[in-house]
């Protein structure tokens, strides 16, 4: 799958930085861009797009997997401690090119 990145412009707020990031019912995670825009995470498919790439391999996420037990903001990314001792990283830029919203995933 290509990635669209999105690119910032001089003098506007940088698409790519967390203003907000918070919890989104008891599953997902909320994280509000600089730019404005609003994605959710559902905490499943954010271990699943972990970039270490087994996640993605994994059968079946076992328990605690998809559970965060800690989630830090960095200062170029989200770190996420999972319930099952794993840890991902998402630089910002790739956690905004996850989004799947209707506007970031083009639309069908
Ligand atoms: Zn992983
Ligand atoms: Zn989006």
């Amino acid at each position: 799958m290509e990635k669209k990145r999105a690119l910032p412009i001089f003098g506007q707020p940088d698409p790519n930085t967390p203003k907000d990031v918070h919890y989104v019912g008891r599953y997902a995670l909320g994280v509000d861009w600089a730019d404005g825009h609003g994605s959710i995470y559902p905490f499943e498919r954010l271990r699943r797009d972990c970039p270490c790439g087994a996640c993605a391999e994994l059968e079946a996420l076992g328990p605690g997997a998809a559970w965060p037990a800690e989630i830090a903001r960095e200062t170029d990314a989200l770190r996420v401690r999972w319930t099952d001792g794993h840890e991902t990283r998402f630089p910002y830029a790739d956690l905004r090119a996850l989004c799947r919203c209707a506007t970031c995933a083009g639309g069908h």
